[in-house]
């Protein structure tokens, strides 16, 4: 008997209709001989609406009472899909998550999971029935309060379920049927990815793949939890998502995707005196708005006048945060001035063969000169290469390296309109 965790994103259970079929398939899972838990997020947009009822109330709210409201969600999914099976004859019970012994700090709005202890989750199993658990949420030991993971967290609680019930897979069902070489609403010649391995899925999803969460991709990773992202509209395989063991050769492509990015920023600080510890102040500062920042270039200083420019990409909803942190302690820093350009978008090439293989980088510069794209910023890591464009021309980017990569497809990829969550 297999131990099997899905988990449904908000697409997939929007309405009454959309709950039946999903009840249909969990049922067939279980007939099937398996062991199910099952990890819902909230009908549809209501995450996004529960936030738009709180800003009209107070544009403050923030802490306990907005996750006491936000977990409401995923309350309503969870008891609308356990009605759902057992209308289809077979047993399920309902969890929230802090009865399912998911246990997190106590940073609202952004909880870690500490610890996941699903006794109950277990008992339902055992006695033959198939446990819903609400996503996105947990319980502080501490504060005795209900916390929430963080925006699309429900990923996140199914890999955590997954790696301590020992799950022999975890599948993230979703309304798009893996994940693409690329965005293919931006790349209608984009290609499914049959297996990618975690290390790589990290770094796409830090470029901005929307498909999947950076948490639950590292959770996954650090626990050696297997990922299935797949469509809950077909039957279709979807991206296995792996955990190759150390000195395991897994044959890997040089380039596995391309993602972009239109939420970061871009700031500049200008005339830096160029000496030792001024980078060191300076993101010393920025670290204590917490934003993340990216990409960071220092300028080779002028002779001349011993000045530098540092510039650095951040979320835009970090940006106005971090610029006043800059300008209230610019007579420390001693720095001339800053710009803030929030018209950058960040492409970036992902591919873990990328590690023994030459004239990557050559290629992909090669293919932007030639439409034409100027790079305003580049970096690297051992196994992707970011640069920074004007954001008008990012998708324009993605085309032409993902054609230049050779990656692709003959035929169309298929798009539901569906937004991959
Ligand atoms: N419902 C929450 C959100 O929309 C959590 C999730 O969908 O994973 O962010
Ligand atoms: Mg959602």
């Amino acid at each position: 008997m297999s131990l099997i965790v899905q988990k449904y994103g908000g697409s997939s259970v929007a309405d009454a209709e959309s709950i039946k079929r999903v009840a249909k398939r969990i049922v067939e899972t279980r007939k099937a001989g398996n062991e199910v838990v099952v990890v819902v997020s909230a009908m549809g947009d209501t995450t996004d609406e529960l936030v738009d009822l709180a800003n009209q109330v107070t544009p403050l709210a923030a802490g306990r009472e907005l996750d006491m409201l936000l977990t409401a969600g995923e309350r309503i999914s969870m008891a609308l899909l356990a009605m759902a099976i057992k209308s289809l004859g077979q047993e399920a019970r309902s969890y929230t998550g802090s009865q399912a012994g998911l246990i997190t700090d106590a940073k609202h709005g952004s909880a870690r999971i500490v610890d996941v202890s699903p006794t109950r989750v277990r008992a339902a199993l055992d006695a033959g029935a198939i446990a819903i658990v609400a996503g996105f949420q947990g319980f502080n030991r501490g504060t005795g309060d209900i916390t929430t993971l963080g925006r699309g967290g429900s990923d996140t609680t199914a890999v955590a379920l997954a790696a301590a019930l020992n799950a022999d897979v975890c599948e993230i069902y979703t309304d798009v049927d893996g994940v693409f070489t690329a965005d293919p609403r931006v790349v209608p010649a984009a290609r499914k990815i049959d297996r990618i391995t975690s290390e790589e899925m990290l770094e796409l999803a830090a470029a901005g793949a929307k498909v999947l969460y950076i948490r639950a991709v590292e959770y996954a990773r650090r626990h050696g939890v297997t990922l299935h992202v797949r469509s809950s509209f077909n039957n279709n395989e979807g991206t296995l998502v792996v955990n190759p063991k150390d000195g395991e050769s897994v044959e890997e492509p040089i380039i596995s995707g391309v993602a972009s990015d239109l939420s970061e920023a871009k700031i500049t600080i200008v005339g830096v005196p160029d000496v030792p510890g001024k980078a060191a102040q300076i993101f010393t500062i920025v670290a204590s708005t917490d934003a993340n920042i990216d990409m960071i270039v220092q300028n080779v200083s002028t002779a001349a006048t011993g000045l530098t420019d540092i510039s650095f990409t951040l979320p835009k909803s970090d940006g106005g945060t971090v610029l006043k942190a800059l300008e209230d302690n610019k007579a420390v820093a001693g720095f001339d001035s800053l710009q803030y350009d929030d018209q950058i978008g960040k492409l970036a090439l992902v591919g873990a063969g990328m590690r023994t293989n030459a004239g990557v980088s050559a290629k992909l510069f090669t293919a932007l000169f030639e439409a034409g794209i100027n790079i305003e910023m580049i970096s690297t890591s051992e196994i992707r290469i970011s640069v920074v464009t004007r954001a008008d021309t990012i998708n324009e980017a993605v085309r032409v390296v993902h054609s230049a990569f050779g990656l692709d497809g003959d035929e169309e990829a298929q798009v539901y309109g569906g937004t991959g969550r």
